[in-house]
């Protein structure tokens, strides 16, 4: 089925961009009428009542107890079942679902092939869209938006930026250094990650991502578990370097995220202008009640750290679990002090089998939130984070929740969510439709 979108991109892409564009009217857009659904928008901590709701081309065009409907359009009846918004993973990785092993040793078509079958396991469960917090993911988010590959809505961070010995260096010590020649490596060589030092260098790495269409950008100001050479507690950047990438970014009208799980990096990136954190697991309380008075948001994850990522070295998998010890303070401090600018992310790497587990995020969470805290994280939190991008928000309608005129990204599940998360882990037979940006992916009703 082609929304009107779909068919406007495709006569553009076919006849040329000097060919002015089909005015809105000129085709009837596609429309789908789904009936009796419960509906939670992504905000509310109760279902509605079953209504009806319009799909005309990629946005809901009315909510109603009851509506008839138009004649052309495709009537799906939910049968009572629970309507929720699809899914958002805020720290996603759709390039880099290789093992280690398998990463060093392939060439970037490779890469690729294993990122689309990642895309088409994100909508298998249910998420509509994913902020790639580091990753050469801008073809793939081309092939998907103009329909060759399945697939969610990407947020292209580009690559991760970071410092030499920081959490973009993946060279090995087989690699000589980089006052000598600098050999990249794999990661670096096709833009997966990249190394820049003092200003020039990252006003640079931060102007090439943008100008491959960065929606935000990634700096890493601390050490991380999928590098080899930087120890948690390490801090990275100076101010200057993190103020740099600040100032490149707000020319561009958008915002910087930075991976961090010392409070010391955190502290740096929030004092110089950064907007969000990815991980924060090793935070105290000072600076997470710093955070909050800033306005930052937090992008945390745990499905990550439940498993090592194929081909972790032992100093990484050690590195690791000291990053899951932390978790748990990490919510309960966020609990306690009432800070609710929390994402919902996976991070999940090296490992297709896992992300085939993603929905489990759901109930890893539940230690520490309620079933309705932990949807409204996965839908209207995540997509406000999206919504940071500002000018450069690739999808500036609103994401995450169910209301007229939002994307059409619409998900059906057998049972409710709100009183049994679990169901989520079991997509195959409780997701039984899924519908992104108007056009239905998944449809096993009946
Ligand atoms: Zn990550």
């Amino acid at each position: 089925m082609k929304t009107l979108g779909t068919l406007v991109a495709t006569l553009v892409f076919c006849v040329g961009f000097a060919f002015p564009a089909l005015a809105e009217g000129d085709v009837t857009p596609s429309q789908v009428l789904i009936t009796n659904a419960k509906v939670f928008d992504g905000h509310s901590d109760q279902l509605t009542d079953p209504v009806s709701v319009l799909v005309e081309g990629n946005k809901i065009k009315r909510i109603a107890a009851s509506i008839e409907a138009p004649a052309s359009a495709t009537v799906i009846d939910a049968g009572g079942r629970v309507m929720l918004p699809g899914f958002i993973d805020s720290h996603s990785h759709l390039m880099f679902q290789l093992s280690f092993g398998e990463a060093f040793s392939s060439d970037q078509f490779y890469w690729a092939y294993v990122s689309t079958q990642a895309a088409k396991l994100y909508l298998d469960s249910g998420f509509t869209t994913v902020r790639e917090v580091a990753g050469n993911s801008f073809s793939l988010k081309k092939a998907i938006d103009r329909g060759i590959v399945a697939g969610p809505r990407i947020y292209p961070s580009g690559p991760m930026i970071s410092q030499t010995s920081g959490h973009s260096d993946h060279r090995t010590d087989a690699q000589i250094s980089a006052m000598i020649g600098k050999e990249p490596s794999i990661p670096m060589k096709y833009d997966m990650a990249q190394l820049a030092d003092g200003r020039p260098e990252v006003l640079k790495a931060v102007r090439e991502a943008l100008r491959r269409g960065a929606s935000q950008i990634k700096i890493a100001v601390g050490g991380g578990t999928g590098s080899y050479a930087d120890p948690l507690d390490t801090t990275q950047y100076t101010d200057d370097e993190i103020r740099a990438a600040v100032e490149a970014a707000a020319d561009w009208n958008t915002y910087v995220t930075a991976h961090a799980y010392n409070p010391d990096g955190i502290r740096r990136a929030v004092e110089n202008g950064v907007q969000c954190i990815e991980h924060g697991n090793l935070i105290d309380e000072p600076t997470l009640k710093l955070m909050k008075k800033k306005g930052t948001w937090l992008s945390p994850q745990v499905i990550v750290y439940t498993y090592h990522p194929l081909g972790y070295t032992d100093d990484q998998k050690a590195k690791h679990d000291q990053a899951f010890a932390g978790i748990d303070n990490l919510f309960k401090t966020a609990k306690k002090i009432g800070f609710d600018k929390i994402a919902f992310g996976s991070d999940i790497i090296t490992d297709l089998d896992m992300l085939k587990r993603i929905n489990e995020e759901f109930v890893h969470r539940s230690q520490w939130f309620t079933p309705v805290e932990i949807l409204r994280q996965a839908t209207s939190k995540s997509g406000e984070l999206m919504a940071l991008s500002g000018p450069r928000n690739p999808y500036p309608g609103k994401l995450g929740v169910i209301e007229e005129g939002a994307y059409a990204d619409l998900l059906l599940v057998e049972g409710n969510p709100l009183e049994d998360i679990s169901i989520l882990t079991k997509p195959e037979e409780n997701l039984v439709l899924v519908m992104k940006d108007g056009d239905v992916y998944k449809n096993s009703i009946e």
